[in-house]
């Protein structure tokens, strides 16, 4: 009996140490696919695996949100749980600038993304145009944005915080100066006032990644003795390269991706 007991663990173990390692337990988790899929894998990528991913920055360099995927992003737009997850990151934000340390010499600024950060198009990204990020942006995109941007209630509250703290707002785009009406406009509908400077793509600076843009005007900033205390956008663009800030807080943001 003891034998036969000792046969039987010995079996089993030898079994699992084996399937281990003949096959690979993630891959086993991949659903199987026929060929390649949109983002270019061989396998599907599971919706919300796909949004936290994006979120997290694990996901890069994807050109639409997969097709299958769109009812899903519909769902969490436009119910209640991206207004939920865009407050937590406000209400993060608020707490680090409640006690953030001011600096005696340097001025410490607040920069802010513009586009799905602190004015929305959800109508635009509903729209048959873009049906929730499966269809690249259109060229309209800034026509939409002057007739149709809604607030973000909360980076909205977050922003007029921030100014009754006496943080210098600054706000950083990646959108031509060709558009600067479009979305001087588009923020004031919104509700917004009071910012110091609203930055955007000069003639000079095409060609350049978001990355590369954001972090020479960041620089520029830095040399005029600014401090990034915090950044706030819905891209990873916007919250990495040079200066990114002492904090970032990233808006979540599944319906595209800007390089
Ligand atoms: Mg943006």
């Amino acid at each position: 009996m003891r034998l036969s007991l000792l046969f039987f663990f010995a079996t089993l173990l030898s079994t699992s140490h084996a399937s281990f390692n003949s096959d690979n337990p993630i891959r086993q988790l991949r659903r199987p696919s026929s060929g390649l899929t949109e983002l270019g894998y061989d396998y599907k990528i599971n919706c919300q695996s796909f949004r936290v991913g994006v979120e997290a920055n694990n996901v890069r360099d994807w050109s639409t949100v997969p097709s299958y995927c769109k009812n899903y992003i519909k769902t969490y737009l436009t119910s209640k749980q991206w207004g939920l997850d865009v407050e937590a990151v406000a209400n993060e934000a608020y707490e680090y600038a409640a006690t953030f340390q001011k600096d005696a010499f340097l001025k410490d600024i607040w920069v802010f993304d513009v586009e799905e950060t602190l004015v929305s198009n959800l109508n635009y990204l509903a729209s048959s145009t873009v049906q929730y990020g499966t269809q690249p942006l259109g060229l309209n995109y800034y026509e939409w944005l002057r007739a149709n941007s809604t607030v973000v209630p909360a980076m909205k509250e977050l922003y007029d915080a921030l100014l009754e703290m006496g943080f210098p707002i600054f706000l950083l785009s990646a959108a031509p100066s060709s558009e600067r009406e479009t979305l001087v406009i588009a923020l004031e509908d919104a509700g917004y006032s009071g910012w110091k400077k609203l930055i955007l793509r000069d003639e000079a600076d095409n060609g350049k990644s978001t990355v590369q843009f954001k972090s020479e005007k960041r620089q520029e900033l830095k040399h005029f003795h600014y401090r990034v205390a915090a950044n706030v956008g819905d891209q990873w663009s916007d919250l990495t390269g040079e200066e990114a800030g002492i904090r970032t807080f990233k808006v979540p943001n599944p319906v595209y991706y800007v390089l």
